[in-house]
């Protein structure tokens, strides 16, 4: 299975942010993870013309569950792989919050991408309160299991687990803790699909240079979603740099 480091740029970037990609691909030609920033829409197109040939891909952060059609300021898993992309983030929590996006709205948004032919990550994760209320897996596991298409495979979707109280906030779950998410994440997979084995598990939430050894180091974490560290390419390649070890 090849790790995966994927940035999630959310809002942010303009078109001088692509300087980014440059000083990530000249300091990781050839990285033995895979690559993949999801710059804000307005960019892919840019920015998969600037990674064409390389080891990077691009992403959007979401899609629209229809094909086409009148759904003003949406964009269709099939408008993003035309203007590049090869893999869409479904159901961050900031969707699910901003736009009170449900696992079934993910599950048929992640149906449509995968029609598609993009390669889909799928976020999960709990809130503070829930974590503290002792209903961590509880509220994983159903997620888990509303939100993936029964057509998932490992070459095509990836699974993020988020804590949401640890995405952008510099706070990060113990060790330990992850490890029982990620455990409990490939035994629930296992139950479902053939290949669970070779499904690509990432954790995402404060991911920064600073940890991402250790945290790769957990059984069972595959790479990292990054949020705030894939701004700049000397953070993420550094990421990169950790999950290659
Ligand atoms: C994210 O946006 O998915 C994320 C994990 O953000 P950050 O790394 O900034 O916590």
């Amino acid at each position: 299975m090849k790790k995966l480091a994927a940035g999630n740029w959310k809002m942010n970037g303009s078109a001088a942010a692509l300087s980014q990609v440059q000083a990530l691909l000249a300091a990781h030609p050839a990285p033995s993870c895979e690559m993949l920033l999801c710059p804000p829409a307005t960019l892919i197109a840019q920015m998969s013309a600037a990674a064409r040939g390389s080891a990077l891909k691009i992403g959007g952060q979401d899609c629209h569950a229809k094909p086409s059609g009148a759904h003003t300021g949406d964009l269709s898993a099939s408008l993003l792989k035309d203007a590049g992309a090869s893999h869409v983030i479904l159901g961050h929590s900031e969707r699910r919050a901003d736009h009170l996006e449900t696992d079934a709205l993910v599950r048929a948004k992640a149906e449509a991408a995968l029609a598609t032919g993009l390669i889909t990550i799928i976020c999960v994760g709990e809130t503070e309160a829930q974590r503290d209320a002792g209903q961590t897996l509880n509220i994983i596991g159903a997620q888990l299991t509303a939100s993936l298409p029964d057509t998932a495979t490992a070459a095509t979707v990836v699974i993020a687990y988020e804590p949401v109280w640890a995405i952008g906030t510099g706070r990060t779950p113990t060790l330990g803790q992850i490890a029982e998410v990620h455990a409990f994440l490939r035994a629930r997979l296992t139950e479902r699909f053939p290949d669970a084995a070779q499904m690509r598990l990432l954790y995402g939430g404060s991911v920064k240079p600073s940890n991402a050894a250790e945290i790769f180091a957990v059984p069972h974490v595959d790479g990292a979603l990054v949020g705030g560290a894939s701004l700049l390419a000397a953070d993420f390649g550094a990421i990169v740099t950790a999950l290659g070890v």
